[in-house]
């Protein structure tokens, strides 16, 4: 297995339990990039519209079938926790 599989695995197990970052370091936006998704939609919630709450850095495409985009800043986009939570339920 090589390391991208691992942490796609790591990402993937995470999401089942509704984790945010903890322990997946690099499969998540890094700090920085999740900080220009956030300034791009001004810290407000791209579903619901809610301000000043837990914001997540959504991936619009998967890292599981587009892990090239995993950092690419467009394919982001700032989402509450409860959107958040939905959209990966839904997909499961
Ligand atoms: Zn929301």
């Amino acid at each position: 297995m090589n390391n991208l599989a691992i942490k796609i695995t790591k990402a993937m197990v995470a999401s089942d339990y509704g984790l945010s970052a903890i322990g997946t370091r690099g499969v998540y936006f890094d700090e920085a990039l999740r900080t220009v998704v956030f300034e791009r939609d001004k810290y407000t919630c791209q579903k619901c519209g809610l301000k000043h709450c837990v914001l997540n850095a959504h991936h619009k495409k998967t890292y599981k079938k587009h892990p090239e985009l995993r950092f690419d800043v467009p394919n982001g986009e700032t989402l509450c926790f409860d959107c958040h939570q939905q959209k990966h339920r839904r997909r499961i």
